[in-house]
């Protein structure tokens, strides 16, 4: 991890403001071994399945969907939340607190600047994103649950949005997790595509619904199969690609689960 000097970064107008953003604190979720998750892998979801991407994922979620694969970064021990798995995390185990430079320094390890914002909920940390991508040149995506509605200038910065709706199946109450004038607005962007998790034929109408009210264009609507295992991806692609094939939707596989399982990191 980086040490605490600043500066250097890509020659802004006004060294003060690049000074201030280097140090400004991101919670990010931590590895067993301590360190940030941030990792070079191939983007395993959506429109850029197959690219080389750097992830950065930070903690906190404002949802706390029930089979969600990155519990770790909301699962308390002492809350109340329902996860499938049944387990729970000691949240000072998880987070870790980065410097924007710190999580510059710690990207520039990597042959490569396509970053992924994730989490959690990355957009409960916005400011911090911003300032990162004030600091790092590069392509920026991020994955949200479109329950937040990003600020214009953060819109404007963001190369590609990938929001994942929750519907029924995530056991969120549906006060929580639709919010369609988000998805609205982030439709009008252009650069979001919407990916939807099915774990059953039944979620489709949901989807439709969801959609129609959105004004969500087919083109930029993905079925992906609930899978946190590859033994529950391939019982659940079927239905979906057929699904997809169907309503002329696109398919979304979960590719990181079949090159390298369910584990963190990857
Ligand atoms: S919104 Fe995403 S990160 Fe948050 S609980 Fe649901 S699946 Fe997990």
């Amino acid at each position: 991890m980086a040490g605490k000097q600043t500066g250097g970064y890509h020659g802004k107008s006004d060294p003060g403001a690049q000074i201030s953003r280097a140090d400004a604190t991101m919670k990010l979720a931590r590895m067993p071994d301590g360190s940030p998750e941030i990792f070079y892998t191939l983007q395993g979801e959506g429109r850029n399945t197959g690219r080389p991407s750097v992830f950065i994922r930070s903690s906190l979620c404002n949802l706390h969907c029930r089979w969600c694969d990155t519990d770790y970064t909301w699962n308390w021990e002492g809350t109340d939340f329902v996860h499938e798995s049944g387990r729970k995390y000691r949240r000072e185990e998880q987070i870790l607190d980065c410097t924007i430079e710190e999580i510059c320094d710690e990207v520039s390890r990597f042959p490569c600047i396509n970053y992924v914002l994730t989490g959690g909920e990355p957009l409960i940390q916005e400011k911090a994103w911003s300032d990162l991508m004030e600091l790092l040149p590069g392509h920026f995506e991020i994955e949200t649950n479109g329950t937040l509605l990003p600020s214009e200038p953060f819109l404007q910065r963001i190369d590609q949005i990938n929001v994942s709706p929750k519907l029924k199946n995530s056991g969120i109450e549906a006060s929580l997790r639709s919010k369609p004038d988000v998805l609205r607005s982030l439709a009008a962007t252009g650069k979001a595509d919407f990916k939807f998790v099915v774990g059953s034929a039944e979620d489709f109408d949901e989807i439709q619904t969801l959609s129609g009210s959105a004004e969500i264009p087919a083109a930029h609507i993905f079925l992906m199969p609930k899978a946190n295992s590859v033994a529950e991806l391939e019982a659940n692609q079927g239905f979906v690609a057929e699904l997809a094939q169907e309503h002329g939707l696109n398919y979304s596989d979960r590719l990181h689960l079949r090159l390298f399982g369910a584990k963190r990191g990857v």
